[in-house]
């Protein structure tokens, strides 16, 4: 339960004074629904209004304030015209400009031959200053009502600053002074503040260097987040660990006959995975491995062998995929491998019900089902095994650290867990995604993969594209074309690959197929299985191949608008093609005139098919928070964090969490009270379940 003395802070921002529903809504688009999530959303300027030049000596574009008399007001003469006030001072006279002003209005703020102090840009409009709008006239006496600084925030359509500010200064007379939980001589180190006041100081920015990363208040709530992360990994890692595994150890037979089938050697790597993972499940303790490779690499085939260990010991196995589709893949590709073995394999998805269901449930309860493969349906609380000692996660940064962590519960004591990941996290990133996972790697892909030839065309080549497809696909090649993302909105995504969709068949006939997520499931299945099977020779298709789908056939693959991708994505879905034998190609449609960012992504998209090389370039030109998609990735995104920028306070905070672990495993001396609050304070509240007296 989260402590009384943050109630305050998590809130909805509704409570705050003067937010309405409409405010609130926008406020949620920005930063979010509660109290605590305005302290989050720091400013990232400042508006310096220090200077005071008199009207002589203002320069065009300088913020200014300046005490002026208002002289006489000329409303215009017609509506699309301005509203002009002239006002002077000693040394000259400008004029402040209103836009569909009301003179009541006007008037009533600034009286004919009234002193006003008045705050905004000045520009020089035919050589002579104007003001347009002042952010703010206040009268002669009151200029410390006047904000001299301002935290410029981030905003969204229709929400004005000053109404951010105001909500975030309403939030800031909320933080209660919490008990320090950070070392004191850490602290001193690097000259840091309490909790409360750091906030403060990070929201009231006193000059440029306050709002950089390394600025002590920012690096402070930096770090509070980044120890609160690795501090929630930490103790999740540590009762897993704690918890005894079971020795588990195949005695080959299976592997062999499934071996001999696969119509190809493992690779060096995948061998070496292997023992790995067969080191860790003979081992006493639970395992709790990453199994890190490009697309390609051959995971699928490493998690089938794996899976097969268990069986042979008399135990059972099952594999998470998170889409209906990669699930579904899974299972066509290990079926008739297992078949071969004499291995029981079933399916579950949110789409098998009744009895169907209902048989697969009781036969995996009872042993009858060796491997089950599924969806987020693994979870659900019906689903129970005899004896589940191996829970594979395929593509694992669609779901969180909890949803791992579910599965793995599923077997009681000591279930073994192997967590795949097709996107070479970088380093820094793997550490906050997974802590301390043992890592392996499938650092080398199958023999005989060519590499994939990869071009950028503006899109206004469309036409020629489309000729050269015509002679591509007369020759028997298939095709996935891929369609942007317009919108963090499904609907519209299908509306423009359908689009495409017409366009293509026009072109193209009836071979033409479509994908998009608001299709039905088994839509989705048909049109995917017919691809597979060669009767679609062009799938046009949204993001939902990007991750794990396999169809070697496919040699190219075109994405259209590829500057509207981030580097993973792009790179993930050139993986689906140069799979097989055949070379193939990739072709990068994007809009002209392409941005700076853009270009370097199709630049490095065009030199390099290293995942590990694109995801730190990825890192580098677009931060982590994005780094796969922000949709459903399952990584942290960091509030205040700048992983990037503050590489240095994630190790620091890495070791600081495994040193409090060792000295304080359950959070009980006083400091490890003040962390429980820190917990909660990040949400990481499904960390202080770990602890006994949670
Ligand atoms: P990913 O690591 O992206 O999940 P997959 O497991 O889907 O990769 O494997 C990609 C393709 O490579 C599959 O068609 C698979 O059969 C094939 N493959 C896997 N291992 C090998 C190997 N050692 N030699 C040749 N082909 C392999
Ligand atoms: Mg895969």
């Amino acid at each position: 339960m989260r402590p009384e003395i943050l109630f305050p802070l998590f809130a909805p921002a509704h409570t705050l004074p003067g937010i309405g529903p409409r405010l609130e809504k926008l406020l949620e688009r920005i930063a979010g629904p509660k109290v605590v999530d305005l302290l989050w959303h720091l400013p990232t300027g400042l508006i310096d209004r220090r200077s005071r030049p008199k009207i002589a000596e203002a320069r065009d574009g300088e913020i200014a304030t300046m005490e002026v008399t208002v002289g006489l007001h000329v409303p215009p003469r017609t509506k699309r015209l301005p509203y002009r006030i002239h006002v002077s001072d000693e040394t000259g006279e400008m004029q402040l400009v209103f836009f569909n002003a009301r003179q009541d209005y006007l008037m009533r703020i600034l009286p004919e031959g009234a002193r006003r102090i008045i705050s905004g840009r000045i520009e020089l409009y035919q050589g002579a200053p104007q003001m347009t709008h002042p952010d703010h006239i206040v009268g002669p006496d009151d200029l410390a009502e006047m904000p001299l600084l301002e935290p410029i925030y981030p905003l969204t359509a229709g929400l004005p600053l000053k109404a951010v500010q105001k909500a975030t200064r309403g939030a800031l007379t909320l933080p209660p002074d919490l008990p320090e939980w950070q070392d004191d001589a850490w602290m001193k180190e690097n000259r840091w503040q309490g909790w409360r006041a750091s906030l403060i100081a990070a929201h009231e920015p006193q000059s440029a260097a306050d709002l950089a990363p390394d600025a002590p208040a920012r690096a402070r709530l930096a770090y509070d987040e980044l120890l609160a992360n690795q501090l929630a990994l930490g103790l999740v890692r540590l009762r897993m660990k704690k918890r005894p595994g079971r020795p588990v150890m195949g005695d080959g037979r299976l592997r062999r006959k499934v071996e001999a089938a696969l119509p190809f050697a493992l690779t060096g790597a995948q061998i070496r995975a292997l023992a790995e993972i067969d080191a860790d499940m003979k081992a006493s303790h639970r395992m709790l491995r990453l199994l890190q490779g490009d697309v390609g690499s051959g995971k699928t085939v490493v998690a089938l062998l794996a899976m097969l260990n268990a069986v042979e010991a008399g135990f059972q196995a099952a594999l998470m995929a998170p889409t209906e589709i990669l699930t579904r893949q899974h299972f066509a590709t290990l079926q008739p491998l297992c078949e071969v073995a004499g291995v029981r394999l079933a399916l579950l998805t949110g789409r098998e019900k009744g009895k169907q269901r209902e048989d697969v449930l009781s036969a995996t309860a009872n042993g009858e089902v060796d491997i089950l493969i599924g969806t987020h349906a693994l979870f659900q609380k019906d689903v129970a095994f005899q004896a589940l000692a191996l829970a594979v996660v395929d593509e694992q940064h669609r779901f969180g650290v909890h949803q791992r962590l579910m599965l793995a519960e599923k077997g009681g004591a000591g279930t073994d867990v192997l967590v795949m990941t097709a996107t070479p996290i970088p380093r820094t990133l793997t550490l906050t995604a997974y802590g301390d996972m043992d890592v392996s790697k499938l650092d080398e892909k199958p023999p005989g993969r060519k590499p994939v030839d990869t071009r950028a065309i503006p899109l206004d080549r469309l036409h020629q594209v489309m000729s050269g497809l015509g002679r591509a696909l007369s020759t028997g090649a298939q095709v996935y074309w891929v369609c942007p993302l317009v919108e963090e909105s499904d609907e519209v995504d299908a509306a423009a690959a359908e689009d495409r969709y017409r366009h293509l068949q026009e072109m193209f006939g009836d071979r033409v197929g479509l994908v998009h997520g608001r299709m039905k499931p088994a839509d989705k299945d048909a049109v995917m299985a017919r691809f597979a099977a060669g009767e679609i020779t062009i799938l046009v298709a949204t993001t939902v191949i990007e991750v794990g789908v396999n169809v070697p056939s496919a040699t190219i693959m075109v994405i259209e608008h590829a500057e509207r991708f981030g580097l993973a994505q792009l790179h993930q879905l050139r993986g689906r093609v140069g799979r097989g034998a055949d070379k193939s190609s990739c072709l990068l449609l994007y809009q002209t005139p392409l941005g700076e960012t853009a270009e370097a992504r199709i630049k490095i998209m065009r030199e390099t098919e290293d995942g590990f090389r694109i995801a730190e370039e990825d890192l580098r030109l677009r931060g982590a928070g994005e780094l796969l998609g922000t949709r459903q990735s399952g990584l942290p995104t960091f509030r205040i964090a700048n992983i990037e920028a503050q590489k240095e306070l994630l190790a620091a905070a890495h070791d600081d969490a495994r040193l409090i672990m060792e000295r304080d495993p359950e959070l009980e001396t006083e400091r490890g009270k003040a962390l429980r609050i820190l917990l909660y304070l990040f949400e990481r509240d499904e960390a202080i379940r770990y602890l006994r007296s949670g």
